[in-house]
Order: structure tokens, then sequence, then C-alpha cells
């Protein structure tokens, strides 16, 4: 089955002008000025009228098993839903565990993430979790990267967080070179996710394994760096030296009083020389968000979600001024390519069909690996489980 999209506004994420897409199966084939095609039993024409085109949205963060737990078994999260990646744009997404490696595993992540795939999205995962050593499949975090077709790197591991378990540097150190010898063996990034947490001179473990070794910071992808100010602070300069530098988009706005709101750290990030393209988006959807009292006491709970990607990438572009093109870059390309994921994140010829239409501000139609999942804003495709 083949789709002919007309007059669309594509941003390829670069600004392509009024094109017209052609789609087979799950593949984009063709983008031209006007491809002239009968409407066929083989052939289905969709009218887009100027509709804007972006590609579907990379997610390289998400507890998609669920997550959570830190304050007693009724704060785990539950697992993500199909239709929460499809009402937020995101095509792609990038599993991974979190705090709890205790009662949880990578297998059960390896199985969501074989399920999100059944249901019409693409999906790879990290193994491990935040402790070192970290929980794998095979014994060893190389060779699940190797040789676990869904595994492309480790993590979330936990550094400068008191959940961490506190590598020290040459445990890290070995930890990131079976990931990045797992990658090459295997063809895959081989990153290592970190989480950082509030502890300042957050990156310090990680200048101390580039200091002792030949790895490189983009070995790394470190993630929440707007948690607090002095941590964008210290991330700027992080990014300056080259490393990635990722911004966790759904805890905005539970904790507004020391969080970096996503859409401004990236301007503020762009504005203090880091370059654009190590700059990502990440939800971290299904984290767990408690809130305590001054007593410490649970009185709140929420749980982050993937739209918040697409809330702060318009927020970028309405109330930060940022271009759409470029605002785009840090939740497509950049992230499929810091991820080695090499048909995501851009529509071009011979990529896979990702795309998202937008009206206005709003998502208007959503298609995954070439089909329908969203249409004129109604989810057409749900979770096996989802009413
Ligand atoms: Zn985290």
């Amino acid at each position: 089955m083949m789709i002919l999209f007309k007059k669309c506004d594509v941003y390829s994420p670069s600004h392509l002008g009024i094109k017209d897409i052609l789609i087979a199966g799950s593949k984009i084939i063709a983008i031209a000025d006007d491809i002239k095609l009968q409407e066929s039993s083989f052939l289905k024409i969709v009218q887009c009228n100027g509709l804007k085109l972006i590609p579907g949205l990379v997610d390289g963060h998400i507890h998609i098993a669920g997550a959570g737990g830190e304050g007693g078994p009724s704060t785990r999260t539950p697992e993500l839903q199909l239709s929460q990646l499809i009402e937020a744009g995101v095509t792609t997404v990038i599993g991974c565990l979190g705090t709890d490696g205790m009662t949880r595993s990578v297998e059960s992540v390896l199985m969501k993430a074989k399920s999100l795939r059944a249901e019409g999205v693409s999906c790879w995962i990290y193994t491990g979790a935040y402790q070192v050593p970290t929980p794998t499949i095979t014994g060893d975090v190389g060779k699940d990267i190797a040789v676990i077709d869904e595994i492309i790197g480790v993590g979330e591991i936990a550094i400068s967080d008191h959940r961490s378990s506190c590598p020290n540097t040459d445990e890290l150190l070995k930890l990131t070179e079976h990931a990045r010898v797992g990658g090459m063996l295997g063809g895959k990034a081989g990153i290592v996710n970190i989480h950082l947490g509030d502890a300042h001179n957050p990156f310090q473990p990680l200048y101390d394994v580039t200091a002792k070794s030949m790895i490189k910071l983009t070995q790394f992808f470190p993630t929440h760096c707007n948690r607090n100010d002095y941590t964008l602070e210290d991330a700027k300069e992080y990014g300056k030296k080259g490393g990635y530098v990722d911004i966790t988009t759904s805890s905005y706005p539970y904790f507004p009083e020391y969080e970096v709101k996503p859409s401004k750290a990236v301007i503020d990030l762009v504005n203090a020389g880091v370059p654009l393209e190590n700059i990502t988006f990440t939800s971290d959807a299904c984290g767990s968000l408690p809130g305590f009292d001054e007593n410490g006491n649970l009185v709140k709970l929420e749980m982050g979600l993937p739209c918040a990607n697409f809330r702060e990438l318009m927020d970028m572009v309405n109330v930060e001024g940022f271009p759409l093109e470029k605002a785009l870059t840090v939740i497509t390309c950049n992230p499929a390519d810091i991820l080695k994921l090499k048909n995501k994140g851009r529509i071009a010829e011979g990529k896979d069909a990702d795309l998202v239409f937008l009206s206005g501000n709003e998502i208007q139609h959503v298609i995954a690996m070439g089909e329908f999942m969203m249409r004129d804003k109604i989810i057409l495709k749900k979770g096996s489980y989802e009413k």
C-alpha cells in the first residue's frame, strides 16, 4: 500500500516548503514539488492543504515498563500505553529501567519494547538500571548490546545522586568501555545514558573517566541537565567541551522552584555556545513525580507523560521565538544521530515513514512506520488492553 500526501509544508527538520510526499509500506520513497499519480486500490491520496509536516518525534528516555516506587509500593508507576505516545507525536522511543533495578528487570523492559513494536511504533532500550554493577540479561553490558537487537546502550546509570551506587572511576570506565565495544560489535550507539542527580559538580565522574582513558564525552548521554540552575550552568561548560546535554521535559512544572523550564533551557544553552546538535529533549515519561510537604509527607503523586516534549517544542517556538526548524532538531534528528538510529528523525527518501502533521499548534495526524495511528486528532490505534 502506498500513500501520497499532497501539499505538505515540510520541515525535515530543515524547512523544505510545500512538497508532495510518497510513502510505500514503512518507507518514504519520494519527495517532490508535484507527484502526479492516480488513486487506486494500491494508492491512497491525502490532501494536506499546507499542513505542517514534521518528523515523528524521537524520545530517548521513557520508563516504558513503569518506574518509581521510591515512596513505597503504591508509588510504582504503570507501564506506558501506546496512545500516550501517539497523542504526543512520538513514534520512536528508547525504554529504560531506572531507580528500581532490584524488583524490576531488564527483561521486562525488553518485553515491553517488543510489545510496543508489535503495536506499531519503533522501540529500543538501554540495558541496566541506576546501580553499578548494573543488571543485564546476558551477564554483561557489552554482550547485551552486541547480541540483543533492541538494546542500543546502557542506562540510566545514576551518578551525583543520593540514590546512586556511587561507582568509582574504574567501575564507570569499565562499564563504559563494555558498552562502547558492545556497540561497535552490534553496530549500535553503545551509549551510556546517565542520570544526573542534585549533587554539585555533577559531571565530574564523567570528566574523571575521560581523563583516565581514551573514552570521549560523546560516549555519555547525560539527562536531567535542567533539574536546577547549577546543573544547567555546569551543562553549558560540558556541552561546550563537546558533550551531549539532554533536557527532561515531563517533570516541569512539578518542581518549578528549582527546575529550569525545558524550552528556556535550550535557548540558554545555545546562547552560552553549546552546539545545537548536542542538545536533546527526552520526556522521562512514566517516571513518578512525588510531591512532599515540609514534614516530608507524600502529598501528591503524578506521573510524567510523553506529551511534555511537544508542549516544550511549541513553547520554544511561540514563547522563546526560536525557529521551528531549529527547535525540532532537539527531539528529531539530534537524538536519532546521537543514538545512531539511522532511519529516524528526518523526512527524506529512504527514511522510515514516521510523520506528524500539525494544524496550528496541534497534532492533526500521526503516521508510524507508514501506518495511520492518529487521523484528524482521533487516535485510530490503541494498545492491546486500552479502552
Ligand atoms: Zn533519571
